[in-house]
């Protein structure tokens, strides 16, 4: 069935969104953009349909693979779910949230479906157990005092009972779900004001929703707490602005933002089912935690605070609140594997590192904790089950990185570590070590990134070609595309999908224009998509499919970005991504040298371009610069947000300058500003105009994509 309704280009109602959780502003670990969907994409019509004119129902070899995970995983194991549900006080008031800005902010009821107690063979039963689980949601008493809203965003939010009011501990991703996890509470336990917010690292989707639960007048007054660990205000930005707009891009794969939620599509996150997209926001510290253990007494509760930097965040802490024997895991031990590496694009993380801070705290405060809780999934209680879970983590991330270097060791590259690497069978049996943030597959080849980097150290994979220029060769040599069409749907028949997926890839790179190769090729990805207990695998193999068959959006760029997040990037940053952006031939011929003066934080930068490259270095001035610009750093950040020019600045006086101005309209035009929707699969802008989907308005009609 198709509709020939045109809508906005859906780009237009994810940008702003993408923008306010992305652009300048890093990404949490997962995924912004995905947050971007609750606002912007359509019901599937129904979970017993594909959403896709062109989807394929699961085929019987993927079948195979959906029965034999059925019978051979541990689901006699229901212990995650007795967790889950224990303690429950009351369901969430709505489970759609409106944004201030008008649009959905949130909306868990996508994923009802997975109440419907029936299995669904287009979902990896692992990976529906997970997302089952996820969909537990409601106001929960983790023990008397303190208390958890889960499922109103990708985090939790949680409230310990302090002596005045409301220990906070990550307000989640946006003010609007993070006001409704503050209502609940006050609403069925107690009216209490917030006295305390304690963020436990540098992702967006612990801290952005902080301005729902602090009161502006009482934060003013000194009455509320922010506590944050060690560099937190450095890494909440700096994660994620160089490569921004390709982490953007990517994120449409990991976390299949162009997916409705559907049996056939977006199935869960893993960690949760998705992110919010409302109003993001930071406050800035009161109390920095700056030792490696530190005790603080927080609205009358002694807390002891662990920092556990460069683990799941650069900058993250564990916290033990020894009168409940309360254990705060913060990001580092939940109910999945983490990503080493993620697949948006991100420095690989420290998985040994890793696994160590989960040693000390085991050995610190795990030998006495008699609850743990965290910021994603279910607590856990008992201190044999606590030991349980900590030890199975601690080991899980010390084996990746072990046994993958002892591999590497051996002469296994990182082309060929994730069909090598394997779990060892007792982890294999614990459900809270799966895969359903990072997979075995792509944090084996994350480690070895880390240690050894992208090169097998075969020549031949030294300076390849580019595959655009390479397809074409193998495409004749293998006789052309009807032999390897005709290869291809025997191989797709005998379910042999990453072989079908070789040789097709290489036709699609060597033929854009043939849709038949891209139709067939998106039958193959998703065959092996619907196969993966991972949701960013998944997603990222759904993703490909459904831009090979309808392409991919006309994208607008976004403009601007909150003021507390560009208040948190320093000048620094701003000036570097200068340098990326300018796009270096426009740049051939110019050369100068910029003095910044920033009086009221008492910076000052180098500013010079040569060589068709834009540097900056801090704290040294030129002799004789070619112009001196004099600005206060609160002036400048309306020119990071794009709110005001430098010209209409220093118009009005708030720039003063000396030296040669019209410099700063040749540097201006040398810029670029990124678009998001570049083609990762070929021949696939060119048919952007094909796709129909139009979010929200009428959820009923589900996505109606036009084929071609
Ligand atoms: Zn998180």
């Amino acid at each position: 069935m198709t509709h020939s309704r045109f809508s906005e280009p859906i780009f237009k109602s994810i940008t702003p969104l993408l923008l306010t959780l992305f652009l300048t502003f890093p990404v949490v670990d997962y995924v912004y953009a995905a947050g971007a969907k609750s606002g912007s994409l359509p019901y599937a019509q129904s979970s017993d349909q594909h959403f896709h004119p062109k989807g394929k129902p699961p085929s019987k070899h993927t079948l195979e693979v959906i029965k034999k995970a059925r019978e051979t995983m541990p689901f006699s194991d229901k212990r995650d779910f007795e967790e889950a549900e224990k303690g429950f006080i009351a369901p969430l008031k709505s489970m759609i949230i409106k944004a201030d800005a008008g649009h959905v902010a949130w909306d868990i009821k996508r994923y009802e479906f997975f109440k419907e107690g029936r299995n669904f063979d287009s979902i990896h039963p692992s990976l529906q157990r997970q997302s089952t689980l996820n969909q537990i949601t409601g106001l929960f008493e983790v023990v008397p005092g303190l208390y958890q809203v889960r499922g109103l965003d990708l985090a939790n939010i949680t409230f310990l009972r302090g002596e005045q009011g409301w220990i906070v501990f990550d307000p989640l991703t946006s003010r609007e779900t993070a006001r409704a996890g503050l209502e609940l509470i006050n609403d069925k336990v107690e009216k209490l004001p917030v006295t305390a917010v304690i963020v436990s690292h540098s992702h967006g989707d612990h801290f952005g929703g902080i301005r729902g639960v602090v009161d502006p007048d009482r934060l003013a007054a000194g009455k509320v707490e922010i506590i944050v660990p060690r560099e937190f205000m450095l890494h909440t930005v700096s994660e994620n602005i160089y490569a921004g707009n390709a982490m953007n891009r990517r994120l449409f794969y990991q976390y299949g933002v162009l997916l409705p939620a559907s049996p056939f599509g977006h199935a869960g996150q893993g960690l949760a089912q998705n992110v919010s997209a409302g109003n993001l926001g930071l406050l800035a510290p009161t109390r920095v935690v700056e030792e490696q253990l530190e005790e603080i007494t927080v609205d009358g509760i002694k807390m002891i605070f662990q920092n556990t930097p460069r683990t799941e965040a650069p900058a993250e802490m564990n916290t033990y609140i020894p009168h409940i024997k309360g254990l705060w895991m913060a990001e580092n031990v939940t109910g999945t594997i983490h990503n080493i590496y993620t697949l948006r694009g991100a420095q690989v993380r420290d998985a040994l590192a890793w696994s160590k801070y989960i040693s000390r705290a085991l050995f610190l405060f795990g030998q006495e904790s008699e609850v743990m809780f965290a910021s994603h999934h279910w607590p856990r209680w008992g201190n044999e089950r606590i030991q349980e879970v900590l030890r199975g983590q601690r080991d899980a991330y010390a084996h990746i990185n072990n046994q993958v270097l002892h591999l590497a060791n051996q002469g296994v590259t990182i082309n060929q570590i994730h069909n090598v690497y394997q779990v060892p069978p007792s982890l294999e049996d614990d459900w809270f070590a799966r895969g359903y943030h990072g997979s075995p597959q792509h944090n084996s080849r994350g480690v070895i990134n880390r240690y050894l980097g992208y090169w097998d150290a075969n020549p031949a994979t030294l300076i390849p070609l580019s595959p655009q220029d390479s397809a074409p060769l193998y495409v004749d040599m293998m006789g052309g595309a009807k032999k390897i069409m005709d290869r291809a749907r025997q191989l797709y028949d005998e379910g042999k999908y990453f072989y079908a997926q070789e040789i097709m890839d290489k036709l699609v790179w060597a033929q854009p224009d043939n849709r038949t190769a891209k139709d067939l090729l998106a039958d193959i990805f998703e065959q092996i998509g619907y196969q993966q207990e991972n949701p960013g695998l998944r997603n990222s193999f759904l993703a490909g499919a459904f831009e090979l068959r309808s392409g991919i959006p006309e994208g607008a760029s976004p403009d601007s970005s909150g003021p507390d997040i560009i208040g948190a990037m320093s000048t620094e940053l701003f000036l570097d991504f200068i340098g990326i952006r300018m796009d270096s031939k426009k740049a051939e011929g110019l050369s100068f040298s910029i003095n910044l003066i920033t009086p009221d934080n008492g910076e000052k930068f180098a500013v010079e371009l040569e060589n068709a490259t834009f540097t900056n270095v801090e704290g040294f001035l030129h002799k004789n610069p070619d112009l001196s610009i004099t600005i206060d750093r609160s002036d400048l950040e309306n020119i990071m947000m794009g709110k005001k020019s430098f010209a209409a600045s220093i118009k009005d006086g708030t720039a003063k300058t000396e030296g040669n101005v019209d410099i700063l309209a040749q540097l201006a035009k040398t810029l670029v500003t990124f678009q998001i929707g570049f083609e990762i699969l070929p021949g696939t802008a060119s048919i952007a105009a094909a796709v129909d989907l139009n979010p929200y308005e009428v959820p009923t009609e589900s996505s109606n994509i036009r084929g071609e």
